[in-house]
This record gives C-alpha cells, structure tokens and sequence, in this order.
C-alpha cells in the first residue's frame, strides 16, 4: 500500500488530493480495501454508481457488449447507441442527443451550440453566458471558465471569453445581467460541487419564463442530480419545466464514462454535419451500459423508492441536527443531501472512512451523502450513529 502511494505520487499528476485507501472490489452499497476491510459507500463515486457496485445486469451488458463490439466510430452507425437515444428522448423534452464522454463534455456542446444557435438566428456577436455564482461545469477551458468559482479558473487565465456570474436563485440578478450580447443562461437545478443548494421553488420556472421572453435558450446541467439522484429520472420534472439543452453524464452509465447533451429539434439544427465531433462519444460499449442503467432507474417504482429512502434519510439527518450545536442545516431532495456545519467537514469525513463509511464533502463545510440509489434504510441507520460520535468528536476538539 505505502509502495503503491509513493508509486501513485511519483507517476500520477497530483491534481488529486486522495485519502489512504485502496479500493480493490464493490458490491451494491459496499467496498473493500486491499486489507480486506469493508465499507459502505454514501458517495456512490460522486454520484455516479447509482445502481451500486457491479451491479449485476450492468456487468452483464458490458460484458456481452465487450465480447461482441466496442468501438467504431461514429462514422457509422450502432444500434446500443440509437436505442439509447430513443430511450432518452422518450423519457425527456428532448428530441435529439449529442453523445460525449463525461460532463465536461457535454457541457461544452451545450456552450458550443448555444453559440452557434445564437449566430444562426441572431447573428455574430451574441455569445454571452449567464452562469451561477458556485456553480461546477467541468475543467475544460471553456467549462471551467463558465464555472463560477475563483478556485477552479486560478491559474488557468485568461478564461475562454463571454461568460458572467450571478448569484443562484435570483431571476432578478439574471434580469440585470443581460446585455444585447446574451445568448444563455446556464444553470444547474440544484448546485452539487457548491454546497448541495436548492433554489426557491417557482425559481427554474421563472427563469426559463425570462429566456423566452428575451430569446435566451436555458441550459440546465443536471450531469450530478439527473438520473434519479432525486427520485425523479431528471431534477427538473419535480419544478414543472424544460430547459432547451439539458446535460447529463455523472450516473448515466452507472460508472463508465459517458456525457449526453439533449435538446430539441429547433435548436439541435444548429448542429449540422461536422460542427462537432468526438471520438469516443457513444460507443457500443458505454451505450449499452446507459440503455441498461437507463431502463431500471427510469422505474416508477425504482424512482418511488429513492424518495421514501431519501425522506427517511433527511428524517435521521434532522435527528442528528438536533444533537449538534455544530450542524447549521441539513438538507435534501430524493438522495441527495447534506449536512452543512459552521465549521471545517474533512475530519468528520475522515472520521467515518476510519470507520468504514465513504463519504465527502465539498465547499469546506458541507459534508455530501449521495449514497447509491439502491441504499437501505438499515445501512442508513448503521450510518447515522457514526456520524453522530464524528461530530460530538469534532465539537470536542473545539471546546
Ligand atoms: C461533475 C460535474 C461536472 C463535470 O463532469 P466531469 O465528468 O468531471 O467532466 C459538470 N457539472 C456538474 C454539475 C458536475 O457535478
């Protein structure tokens, strides 16, 4: 373990900061480390293994996928990837899908086609991007300059031109910000890598309300809190209204890299035959793997699930609230939810990862439980007394 550390160190980039432990198998909701130790996993590999650990019709897709075909390019046609895209456009407002490889991706063809969208009808010129304060988009040039945090764009300037920052949850900030020059708003419905924010209710509603009004297109990124992570298959449906470009990656295929960006017919036009182009995007195999995914989240009775588990899980979470001073909130929609406290998270993250529960946290204090959306209500409550002695631990430290 020590040698393989200092192998990782001496090989790897260091962009990551990684804890002391070395995942050799998952199962569902469960790890193991190469001592054999188990966990339980309310992290889901950020919102990405919602069926869990090799999970067992997944495996079996790639696996048959793997052995009959996995690349060819896109200079042909595969069916994996057709059905796919029927799938997600019968399940959404969408008619047409682009096909990426992770979230970055696809949020840089929404931008891409939000531009060229703009420039067909409009003309040159029209190119701005409204973006939220705290948001997370991706670390490509353009992603990361449409991000809204100092952190993420410090050392990388200059950014990629036309984007500007409004606080989340305002319309009226969104007003305010417009110029002759705006061509999007870009918004995700519920801010994950910023602190696990919800809107105001009417908020998405509102927003998309004014797009149409001044002839902006509305671009949701739900590549976190798409694909059930709420208890709805996108985050959107439960405020009652449609983005124009929706993107998706994180959990669409349950852990291999994919990113989609869906839009409808009117918009997609301006995406004509070699405006835009990646190698990898929708391959047989990760297409196979999202059909797969696809077809057991989108259950009614899957999805009722996710939000009876996540309204038992924010129930223990207010308990816990109640017990410490140290918890400002706790929040949640489906099994998405957080525990905000008033000061650092790490040591209790580190605290339960000892303990043998993976989680995270993410803006210093905000710890984030995404557990797999197949989590019980027993592994929940096996959960909560640990997290209860991390923070009576930590409010120990303090006195
Ligand atoms: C993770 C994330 C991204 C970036 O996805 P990558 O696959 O890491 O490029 C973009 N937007 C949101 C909301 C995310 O949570």
């Amino acid at each position: 373990m020590t040698q393989l550390i200092e192998t990782c160190n001496a090989t790897i980039c260091r962009t990551y900061a990684r804890l002391p432990v070395l995942f050799v198998r998952g199962e569902g909701c469960r790890l193991w480390d190469d001592t054999g130790k188990e966990y339980l996993d309310f992290l889901a590999g950020i919102a990405v293994c919602n069926l869990g650990h090799s999970h067992p019709l997944v495996a079996r897709a790639v696996c048959e996928q793997a052995t009959t075909l996995v690349h060819v390019s896109n200079l042909f046609y595969t069916r994996p990837q057709i059905e796919l895209a029927r799938e997600l456009t019968r399940r959404s407002f969408a008619d047409k899908v682009f096909f990426a490889n992770s979230g970055a991706e696809a949020n840089e063809a929404a931008i891409k086609l939000a531009r060229k969208y703009s420039r067909d009808h409009f003309g040159p010129g029209r190119f701005h991007i409204i973006a939220m304060t705290n948001s997370f988009h991706g670390r490509t040039l353009a992603t990361l300059s449409a991000t809204g945090q100092a952190k993420v764009h410090k050392g990388f300037e200059p950014l990629v031109e036309g984007f500007s920052f409004v606080p989340f949850d305002s319309v009226e900030a969104v007003r305010q910000a417009v110029t002759e020059q705006t061509c999007a708003v870009l918004v995700e419905p519920i801010q994950g890598e910023g602190g696990v924010r919800f809107p105001s209710r009417g908020y998405l509603r509102e927003l998309k309300e004014f797009c149409r009004a001044h002839n902006l297109l509305l671009i949701f990124d739900e590549v976190q809190v798409g694909m059930g992570r709420t208890g709805t298959l996108f985050a959107h449906e439960q405020e009652e209204v449609n983005p124009d470009i929706l993107t998706l990656a994180k959990a669409l295929a349950n852990g291999l890299p994919i990113g989609a960006m869906l839009t409808h017919d009117a918009v997609a036009e301006a995406f004509s035959a070699g405006t835009h182009a990646t190698t990898f995007g929708g391959t047989p195999l990760v297409t196979r793997a999202a059909l797969t995914t696809l077809e057991i989240i989108a259950e009614p009775d899957f999805l009722e699930r996710v939000r009876s588990v996540g309204t038992y899980f924010l129930q223990r979470l207010t308990q816990l609230k109640e017990a410490h001073a140290c918890v400002r909130e706790v929040r949640g929609r489906g099994l998405l939810l957080a525990v905000e406290l008033d000061r650092p998270a790490q040591p209790v993250v580190e605290y339960c990862l000892e303990q043998g529960f993976v989680i995270n946290c993410v803006q210093d204090s905000v710890i984030r439980l995404a557990p797999p959306l197949i989590v019980e209500e027993d592994q929940i409550d096996r959960l909560l007394p640990v997290l209860d002695r991390a923070l009576s631990e930590l409010e120990a430290v303090a006195a």
